[in-house]
């Protein structure tokens, strides 16, 4: 007999649990900086409207950053 576990958590607003919330795209840039990262981007979380710092493919770093 399969049980499936049925019960998916909703992820969602989990996204970001554990990241560092940045009420300005200028201070997620500021901790991107100190933090010597360059494979990350600052982006707006659609979830908890702060920014964050998140890894970005090459590529689409390449196509962003001008
Ligand atoms: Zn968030």
């Amino acid at each position: 007999m399969a049980s499936k576990r049925g019960l998916k958590r909703r992820q969602k607003a989990r996204q970001c649990e554990g990241k560092v919330k940045h009420p300005t795209l200028e201070g997620a840039k500021i901790a991107k900086r100190k933090s010597g990262h360059r494979d990350v981007m600052p982006y707006r979380c659609k979830w908890c409207g702060f920014y964050h710092n998140g890894h970005m493919p090459r590529r689409v770093l390449k196509a962003m950053e001008v």
